[in-house]
């Protein structure tokens, strides 16, 4: 890093592509080049690289703006956020890359090809993997081989041409990447990208590195797969003679399945029935449904947690890390060469950690939602005493529902098999007793709850277990659930002894 790269604020962006559900990994992208920004004072920005229309989905750039909100990211400019550096769209940037394209034309490193799609083919078919490149152009139809003149007069007369970037053979392209230290490419193995489509379209290529230096990204961090192109943006940012204001690159490590060799891939979700995306997705098919972590119940600091470490990590033991200490403590120097795993087990632990932590308050808003998607009408008194009860049982902020359900439904079928075990008159006639006794408390915590109830077992010359689990499934119907008295005092005295008698009723 020269010192005058050290004096300037960076400025990063996230450039997603609106071309379905942004995966996962998109998110931890988006994560780095955030807490780096923030760490270092400087600027981040969303930008949407739609140049390719024939891959745009609908919905996927709203999609991408939600995600970033729920995880917390909030971009500084951007799609949705303005910025003095916009638009930020590049569809409608279309005009600057136009010029810039034809500039680059001018300044001798790119050239008009005419070849048809039909002519290309022929090549394609005649010539094993064949490429547009130093060797193949020269008996190609393009301004270098018609000369000025003749191009100039069949962009006149309206032929469709496209502009490729003119790569000149027998160069070692150094790329220094902040990650992987120097990636040498060699110019003479790379093709003439495409540059401006016919329709006038910029590729990706074109339009993210006039963008990258229109908006003076300094620093520019993605995944992996964007490494080989980066030997191309290096041509480019020289032939246009932006080479001192380069940005730094540092490529990411490859996200992997969680178990066995290769990428995570968005047909993992399904696979191995975990989420793969931050929020669910409907798209065409079936196939092309996505469940969400926020669907599945993560909370977004969890997430955001598991994110950050999946590539990276400060040093030291300590895995639990609030968005304040990750900015903090981010560099891109602790950002690992190898593959992460994705490793959801992990996750999950983050969110049972989160939820755990988390004041009941805060609980109470998250959970009320899913409790009235299902249907479930409680105070927010009620809520709050039935998170704080299930808080250290559940994985997901669905399982207070799910898992709870008991807590917000009245028991529809009570453990049998438990029932044929222990029932009988005599306990049937102690437990009508209890009932009945119970009603004439005039307290109800379950530490006195506890006591009393114990006392009269006691009484009857019975044992704890003759009619705790009892009790058990008269308030929940099943035996699995948290600590009986405890439930007992959620619900509360009145809801006890409905469910007391609609047990004994039963
Ligand atoms: N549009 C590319 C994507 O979808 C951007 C890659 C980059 O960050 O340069 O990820």
């Amino acid at each position: 890093m020269t010192n005058d790269n050290l004096m300037i604020k960076p400025r990063v962006r996230f450039a997603p592509s609106p071309t379905g559900a942004l995966h996962i990994g998109g998110v931890r992208t988006a994560l780095y080049n955030y807490l780096f920004a923030r760490q270092q004072g400087g600027t981040f920005i969303l930008r949407i690289e739609d140049t390719d229309q024939g891959r745009y989905v609908p919905g996927a750039e709203e999609y991408i703006i939600e995600a970033l909100r729920w995880v917390g990211l909030r971009p500084d400019e951007g799609v949705g956020f303005g910025g003095p550096d916009g638009p930020y769209r590049q569809s409608d940037r279309k005009e600057i890359y136009l010029k810039y394209a034809h500039e680059l034309v001018q300044r001798g490193h790119a050239y008009y090809a005419f070849d048809t799609p039909e002519e290309l083919d022929v090549c394609r078919q005649s010539q094993e993997h064949f490429t547009y490149n130093h060797l193949t152009r020269n008996g190609l139809l393009n301004s270098l081989t018609l000369g000025d003149a003749e191009s100039s007069s069949r962009i006149a007369e309206g032929k469709h041409f496209v502009i490729r970037l003119k790569v000149e053979p027998g160069r070692s392209i150094r790329i220094k990447d902040l990650i992987r230290g120097d990636v040498v490419f060699e110019s003479s193995e790379l093709d003439d990208k495409v540059l401006l489509k016919t329709d006038g379209m910029p590729t990706y290529h074109l339009a993210n590195i006039v963008d990258d230096h229109l908006m003076r990204i300094t620093h520019v961090i993605r995944g992996e797969e964007w490494l080989p192109s980066t030997a191309h943006h290096v041509l480019l940012y020289e032939g246009f003679g932006w080479q001192d204001t380069m940005p730094l690159f540092s490529h990411l490590p490859l996200i992997m399945k969680p178990v066995g060799n290769g990428k995570l891939s968005k047909r993992d979700g399904a696979k191995f029935g975990i989420p793969v995306f931050p929020l669910s997705w409907k798209g065409e098919t079936v196939e092309e449904n996505f469940d969400g972590f926020r669907e599945t119940g993560f909370l977004p600091e969890a997430v955001v947690n598991f994110l950050a470490l999946l590539g990276w990590h400060p040093g030291g033991d300590q895995d639990l890390f609030s968005m304040d200490e990750l900015i903090q403590l981010f560099s891109i120097e602790h950002i690992g060469k190898s593959g992460a795993r994705f490793d959801y087990e992990k996750a999950k632990s983050f969110n049972q950690k989160y939820i755990h932590a988390m004041d009941n308050a805060t609980l109470v808003a998250l959970v009320r939602p899913l409790a009235e998607a299902k249907g479930y009408q409680v105070s927010d008194a009620f809520l709050s005493k039935a998170v704080a009860l299930m808080k250290e049982r559940v994985t997901f902020l669905t399982d207070f529902v799910e898992m709870g359900y008991y807590l917000f439904e009245p028991v529809r079928e009570y453990d049998e098999v438990t029932l044929q075990k222990r029932w009988n008159g005599e306990i049937a006639t102690v437990f009508a007793e209890l009932t009945e006794k119970l009603a004439t408390f005039d307290f109800f915590n379950s530490v006195e709850l506890e006591e009393a109830v114990k006392a009269f077992i006691q009484e009857k010359g019975l044992k704890p277990g003759d009619i705790l689990p009892l009790l058990r499934i008269a308030f929940v119907g099943t035996m699995k659930g948290p600590a009986v008295f405890e439930t007992a005092e959620v619900f509360g005295h009145e809801e006890t002894l409905l469910r007391l008698r609609a047990f004994l009723i039963r």
